[in-house]
């Protein structure tokens, strides 16, 4: 009762997966755990789900049609994918193939959703059976669930992976009592590359080894070429890349990838502007169609305004704005004729070119343009972030040109803060990425990076995501779906149990989860909402009163940054003694060279503390707000390069600090739409109230992190010595009891040193340092 089209029929046969169909379907009939893999493209997301369609799951009356009797679940069919992308874009194609509507093969994403009541196969996002998981944990309305890309490994998909693994249990047992009540669960796990060890492997996951089944897809050789040189400049390396191919080369599609949609928007642009879309003999009728479907780019998808997904929303914001020059000559002189015969080979300088963007943010409308043959006459060049790598297939692509580089989430462990960077991807990444150009005959794939880049610099296979995470966000993002037992929960590659346990004790420390039941709290469901950890989404919640809100921001965006000083000039921990220095010139054991240097240095570290107190501002009393004050000065001067020189700062880290206001004012804007905030370049400085409350926030942020004067302990909560500074001024840490030091870059340290102060590092050299400090009582 299947009814396709004959070319649908025609492609699919051609598919790997098709051949192993009967394969497939004998092992999700004997085992609740299949996994399968396959090279992108060989037909798993499309296809896998057909097969158990056409086997009768989720057929609505399965139990009474004999020859369905096998299968004997009405539920849906449910797909997760990692992306939005993927996600619309698939369940609109299987729908095509199966000759159904979208009401029958249905997509969720946050959202946006096309399901009813009809829906059979219903295609989202992992984030969304999370969310759906909150409300159903047994997932009553699904017969089969099919984890896509788990090879990814993010976040979401692991955590997945590990809930499911228990609702397949409790499943099998509760069907065992009571089979007409509810039925068992199927689960398929699929992957584009075969390193499943970490899944087949697990006993705590599935004590009993699910099959691998791995599909063998025929992959033509690409030839890999590297550049010599590793440009600085990505973007303008690609499209010097891409003209030569589109000059030079024999027919065939070129698919880029690049980090991120501005990047992609640009080239696109430059590209566009260089080669026509469509042959000169273009009809009108071509002609406006291609300037409608360009159109489609621009429209506003069916996502509301501000309300993309988070996590879509911090990979696509905060990106670099590039401002590149084209700069046409090749520093890199590469033969790109190498591997072709000279016969092969043109010149042909404005042959049309039909450039598409590809990334998760784009109108699906458009995203699905790169399915579509491009116009005659004309070669496809797709601009693509890592969506292309695994998720989705472009057909007919011969030339790949990769930068390298993926936009990523980043931790700091030493500020425990997540930010979201461009770097190299791995090996095994780029190995994929090249494939994409195997897929329909031999193919090219070249590296905008040398060799020794890729041999030294790349990682062999990416970390998973929740190794890349502070443990107390991923805490926190199971709470948010109530996952109470952490500690015990079945990672695929579990972190250690008392970084998770610690991590509670914190969660709890910052009123994020109930110190008695360990539930999420409401007012951790909010911080959870921030792609920030868990503490600084705390000073951004309770950050909103007396119009604190945009120093908050400015706040934690330094914060989360990191320190901007460049840290030559603070001083040496280990010698912060002048007299030490003196004593040891007069013992005449060192060079005059060397004192001159000192001199010499000596004179930079005054010149840095004077600019240093310049921020201190109306409140010395915090290194904090002296970040806050440098944030502020930077934006007034109009966030120049000149300023960081004369102020000892890092530019980059500026620049970072300022992405991430922008990026964490519009995520507060569009959570909290009854707040009005925008950033202000002309921040005025805060008031006397407004200091009182950030120094609140400060510490309600860093309650763990409290350390008192000893000699104030000793005398039970009473004055203590008096001190002219905080050198060798024993502070002890209010939790671990550890002793520790104001560290010398601190501004508290040339001053009477607080009975009590917030720190938000605790630097571990040969004494325990606390730096950029917040003295918990104004002066
Ligand atoms: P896998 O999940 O194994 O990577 P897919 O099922 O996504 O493979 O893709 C199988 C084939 O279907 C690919 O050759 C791809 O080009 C094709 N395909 C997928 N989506 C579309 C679409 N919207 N239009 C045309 N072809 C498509
Ligand atoms: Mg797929």
């Amino acid at each position: 009762n299947v009814n396709r089209k004959p070319e649908i029929q025609e492609a699919r046969l051609k598919l790997p997966v098709v051949a192993e169909e009967q394969v497939i379907m004998e092992a999700i009939r004997n085992n609740t755990v299949v996994i399968i893999c396959g090279e992108t493209g060989s037909g798993k997301t499309t296809q896998v789900p057909q097969f158990l369609y056409e086997a009768g799951w989720s057929h609505p009356d399965s139990a009474n049609i004999d020859y369905l009797v096998n299968v004997d679940n009405p539920g849906m069919i449910g797909v997760t994918q990692p992306r939005r992308v993927a996600t619309v874009s698939m369940a609109k194609r299987v729908a095509d193939e199966l000759n159904l509507s979208d009401k029958e093969v249905s997509h969720q994403i946050r959202y946006d959703a096309t399901v009813s009541n009809k829906t059979r196969i219903k295609f989202m996002t992992d984030g969304v059976l999370l969310r759906e998981m909150s409300q159903d944990l047994l997932l009553t309305k699904y017969s089969t669930i099919i984890i896509d890309e788990a090879h990814e490994r993010n976040l979401n998909t692991d955590i997945l992976i590990g809930v499911v693994s228990r609702v397949l249990k409790l499943r099998a047992e509760l069907s065992r009592e009571d089979r007409q009540k509810i039925k068992p669960l199927r689960v398929i796990i699929m992957s584009a590359t075969l390193r499943v060890a970490d899944f087949t492997e697990n006993k705590t996951l599935f004590p009993i080894v699910p099959p691998v089944i791995n599909v063998n897809a025929r992959q033509f050789p690409v030839a890999i070429h590297f550049n010599k040189k590793t440009p600085l400049d990505h973007v303008g390396e690609a499209y010097k890349k891409i003209t030569k191919i589109h000059e030079r080369l024999p027919n065939g599609g070129i698919l880029v990838f690049l980090t991120g949609q501005n990047e992609i928007n640009q080239l696109c642009k430059e590209l566009r502007k260089r080669y026509p879309a469509l042959p000169p003999k273009a009809t009108k009728k071509e002609i406006v169609k291609e300037e409608k479907a360009n159109a489609l780019e621009s429209k506003t998808d069916s996502t509301p305004a501000g309300k993309a997904d988070i996590e879509d929303e911090a990979l696509e914001l905060g990106e670099n704005q590039v401002e590149e020059d084209f700069d046409l000559s090749s520093d890199d002189d590469d033969d790109i004729g190498e591997g072709f015969d000279d016969d092969e080979l043109a010149d042909v300088k404005d042959a049309p070119l039909h450039v598409l963007p590809l990334y998760s943010m784009l109108p699906t409308e458009a995203q699905l343009r790169v399915f579509e043959p491009p116009p005659e006459g004309t070669r496809l060049c797709v601009i693509a972030t890592n969506v292309a790598e695994t998720s989705v297939t472009i057909p007919g692509v011969r030339y790949v040109v990769d930068c390298g580089k993926s936009k990523e989430r980043k931790y700091d462990v030493e500020t425990g803060v997540q930010t979201f960077e461009i770097d190299w991807t791995s090996q095994a990444s780029a190995g994929q990425r090249a494939g994409r150009a195997g897929r329909t005959g031999p193919g090219h794939c070249y590296r905008l990076f040398s060799s020794a880049v890729f041999d030294n610099e790349f990682e062999k296979f990416s970390t998973p995501e929740i190794h890349r995470m502070p443990i107390e966000g991923v805490v926190l993002s199971m709470k948010a779906m109530n996952i109470d037992n952490v500690v015990n929960f079945p990672f695929p590659t579990p972190p250690p149990r008392e970084n998770l346990m610690k991590a509670e004790k914190l969660l709890g420390y910052l009123g994020a989860i109930s110190t008695t039941n360990r539930h999420i709290t409401e007012f951790g469901r909010t911080m959870s909402l921030f792609p920030i950890t868990p503490r600084f989404a705390k000073m951004l919640i309770i950050g909103q009163q007396h119009g604190c809100l945009p120093y908050v921001i400015a706040i934690v965006s330094a914060l989360s940054v990191g320190d901007p000083f460049i840290q030559d000039y603070h001083l040496d921990e280990d010698q912060p003694d002048t007299d030490d220095e003196l004593e040891s010139r007069e013992l005449g054991n060192i060079t005059s060279e060397s004192v001159a240097e000192k001199e010499r240095r000596k004179l930079v570290r005054k010149k840095y503390y004077s600019s240093q107190m310049k921020h201190v501002g109306l409140d010395p009393s915090s290194d904090i707000l002296k970040l806050l004050n440098v944030v502020g000065a930077y934006e007034y001067a109009g966030a120049t390069t000149k300023f960081c020189e004369d102020n000892f700062l890092r530019p980059k880290a500026m620049e970072e600090i300022r992405k991430l206001r922008r990026q964490l004012t519009n995520l507060v804007s569009s959570n909290f739409p009854e707040i009005d905030i925008c950033l202000d370049p002309k921040m005025p400085p805060p008031n006397a109230v407004q200091l009182k409350v950030l120094r609140q926030v400060i510490t309600a942020g860093f309650i763990d992190s409290v350390a008192i004067r000893q000699d104030v302990l000793d005398t039970g909560g009473g004055k203590g010595v008096r001190y002219k500074n905080a050198k060798n001024v024993v502070y002890r840490l209010l939790w671990t009891e550890e002793e520790a030091f104001i560290h010398p870059g601190s501004i508290l340290y040339s001053q009477e040193p607080p009975a009590m102060l917030v720190y938000s590092e605790l630097y571990k050299g040969g004494k325990n340092w606390l730096k950029c400090n917040t003295a918990v009582e104004a002066k």
